[in-house]
């Protein structure tokens, strides 16, 4: 068979279409991937919905993407058919520019992302250059954990690289998609955890996931809250909405850091929270492909899982309207040919 097929979103604001396409061979310096699954994330909306300036159109979205090497290009170095891995957003790195010598390869200035500079994982096959792998272990299930490629990596990495230490309390906003893998990690993490949601039905949720404590951000002021325990080292802030996120940073400790994972559009501050307190608000680019494996490997060991919901591939423009809906389970996530 030489051909695959993906889904393809041909222009901004266009539903997913499915197409059969050459199977590519891989350029120098890339693999190609034999896609198992991949999970549909917010960020996916940046391709179907227009809002990724220059980017080139007809694109396939999808950055939490697992599978198996099935072809590996000239020039690649320790990678190998057969290879079981998983591609996330960041797309590699020149190892050449200013910002990659200075360790910062997060900010390389070629700054690829996978399935917004190039094809992604909604479809059979994908190109994905070496520095944008991570190896897979044996003991997770590649559909099951897709969605650690990017919700679990954003919120492990962040919390992992947060400053707090074992048995500071540190809070989780928001028991959706990131957060809902956020609480978990934290609490493997040995924090002292709390989770902020709104309502009084998130509560069993967010014990059964690890917080030791819940507030219903209705009904408690988040603040007040997290100052009653001495308040919080790091508040994880996983919502989209400004407000939400401005109410915890008066529960912050001295020297506390609200981590800013979400993207509301914009956000206020109180600056007399921050100078008198000393806190700071920090954003956190995602990671590496080194940070996934480790986000894999401690997940493997923990037992932290993703709460999925699964569609079949065919089925790409359902998941994604059900993801946009806010409503999902907590991820969405397309297989490929069958996959468990
Ligand atoms: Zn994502
Ligand atoms: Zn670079």
């Amino acid at each position: 068979m030489n051909t695959m097929r993906v889904a393809q979103v041909p222009g901004p604001k266009r539903a997913f279409e499915i197409v059969e396409r050459p199977i590519p061979e891989p350029p120098p310096g890339t693999v190609r991937v034999k896609v198992t699954a991949c999970g549909v994330c917010h960020s996916d909306a940046l391709v179907k919905e227009g809002l990724w300036p220059g980017i080139q159109y007809p694109r396939v979205p999808g950055h939490e993407v697992t599978g198996t090497i099935d072809a590996v290009g000239a020039g690649v170095i320790g990678w190998t058919r057969s290879q079981r891995v998983g591609v996330g957003w960041n797309g590699g790195y020149c190892a050449r520019c200013d910002n990659c010598r200075r360790g910062n390869l997060f900010a390389c200035e070629t700054h690829q992302v996978t399935g917004i500079s190039f094809d992604g994982g909604y479809g059979e096959y994908m190109i994905a250059p070496a520095s944008a792998v991570a190896r897979f272990p044996d003991e997770l299930s590649p559909s099951a954990a897709a969605p650690l490629m990017c919700a679990g990596l954003t919120t492990f990495n962040a919390l992992r690289n947060s400053g707090a230490r074992p048995g500071d309390v540190v809070a989780v906003l928001g028991l959706g998609g990131l957060g809902h893998l956020g609480v978990q990690y934290a609490a493997k993490m040995g924090f002292k955890v709390v989770g902020i949601a709104r309502g009084k039905d998130k509560e069993p949720l967010a014990r059964q996931l690890g917080a030791s404590i819940y507030v219903d951000s209705q009904s408690q002021d988040p603040a007040a809250e997290l100052l009653k325990l001495g308040g919080a080292s790091v508040v994880i802030a996983t919502v989209t909405a400004g407000a939400a996120m401005s109410a915890v940073v008066g529960g912050l400790a001295p020297n506390g850091t609200l981590l800013v994972a979400g993207a509301p559009e914009s956000l206020e501050l109180s600056p007399v929270a921050l100078i008198f307190g000393q806190r700071s608000v920090k954003g956190w680019y995602s990671g590496m492909s080194i940070d996934s494996e480790d986000t894999l490997a401690f997940s493997a060991r923990t037992g932290v899982q993703s709460m999925n919901e699964t569609f079949p591939f065919e089925r790409v423009n359902e998941a994604y309207e059900r993801m946009m809906s806010g409503k999902a389970r907590f991820r969405v996530v397309l297989t490929m040919g069958g996959a468990k």
